[in-house]
């Protein structure tokens, strides 16, 4: 007789080999999964990395759109993090941007800006 033991509470079990002792735990470790990927950013890094480098960035540069020259408190991905995620964190990668240019140089998130304001303010 084998005996497996459940991923998520850590029952054990022996009637048939499996993941999870039963459906509830498949859910909830699936949740679980959910959320500590949806706590991390596009590139894979921490919330508190990003806001790190964010705040380093603001600093040396001063809080001044590149593009327009207005008060700006957003960094923009020259490259975008979708396609070079280890590019999030390389200060090359990014300039400091107000929000008005920060939507013209994203198109596509207009209509998510329209929904939410959270993603394109930076986070
Ligand atoms: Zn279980
Ligand atoms: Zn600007
Ligand atoms: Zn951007």
């Amino acid at each position: 007789m084998r005996i497996y033991k459940c991923n998520w509470c850590n029952n054990i079990f022996w009637d048939k080999p499996r993941k999870y002792c039963k459906d509830e735990c498949r859910k909830l470790a699936r949740e679980s999964k959910r959320k500590a990927k949806s706590s991390l950013t596009r590139g894979g890094h921490t919330l508190y990395e990003y806001r790190k480098f964010k705040k380093e960035v603001l600093k040396e540069r001063g809080c001044i759109c590149q593009k327009c020259g207005v008060e700006a408190k957003l960094i923009h991905h020259v490259k975008p993090v979708s396609e070079y995620p280890e590019l999030e964190l390389v200060k090359d990668n990014v300039i400091v941007i107000c929000i008005n240019c920060h939507i013209l140089c994203h198109p596509e998130l207009l209509v998510k800006f329209m929904k939410s304001s959270l993603y394109i303010m930076g986070k």
